[in-house]
């Protein structure tokens, strides 16, 4: 059967995709996180692999991962039509979650990575103990590194947020 998309439109509509099923996840994590009371962070602050939750107190990074496009080992599948094509893919993008979690560390973050199924109801309350104890021991253990008043831009943020989202965030 030939293929209707070109490959450029192919990765346009994975696009979309890929974006509608994180964003599902994201909006799940962020009210977890409300409803659970744990605060300091913030959403898409621009950082090194644009991680999708910052607390840039504690130094952790949370990354929510769609099942699908990241490649979860339980629910990762491949599509039947240009296995090639989609198995390069996922290995790219395992490829890149891998590069970027291994440079966060090295600057001093933590780094968590979510599966959209750890949110689960029978699963989110483990999810939320990883977090919570994260969220203490980045920040014991930052503390006599960094101490009072010693976070700046530069050791905080890999890359300064760009003019549009500083202005969107002090807006708010
Ligand atoms: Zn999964």
């Amino acid at each position: 059967m030939p293929d209707v998309f070109t490959t450029e439109q192919r990765s346009l509509v994975m696009a979309g995709i890929r974006s509608k099923g994180n964003k599902e996840t994201e909006l799940r994590m962020m009210a977890l996180l409300k409803a659970n009371g744990i605060t300091g962070w913030r959403r898409h602050w621009p950082l090194l692999g644009k991680p999708d939750f910052v607390f840039r107190k504690e130094r952790v990074v949370i990354f929510v991962d769609g099942c699908f496009w990241h490649g979860c080992p339980q629910h990762g599948r491949r599509p039947g039509q240009n296995r090639e094509y989609w198995d390069a893919k996922m290995l790219r993008n395992k490829k890149r979650d891998r590069d970027v979690t291994r440079e966060l560390r090295k600057r001093g973050w933590k780094v968590l990575r979510v599966w959209a199924h750890d949110l689960t109801r029978a699963r989110r309350a483990r999810c939320l103990a990883k977090i919570r104890r994260s969220l203490e021991t980045q920040a014991t253990s930052n503390a006599p590194i960094l101490g009072f008043g010693h976070l700046t831009a530069d050791t905080v943020l890999a890359l300064p947020p760009p003019p549009s989202v500083r202005h969107a965030r002090l807006g708010r």
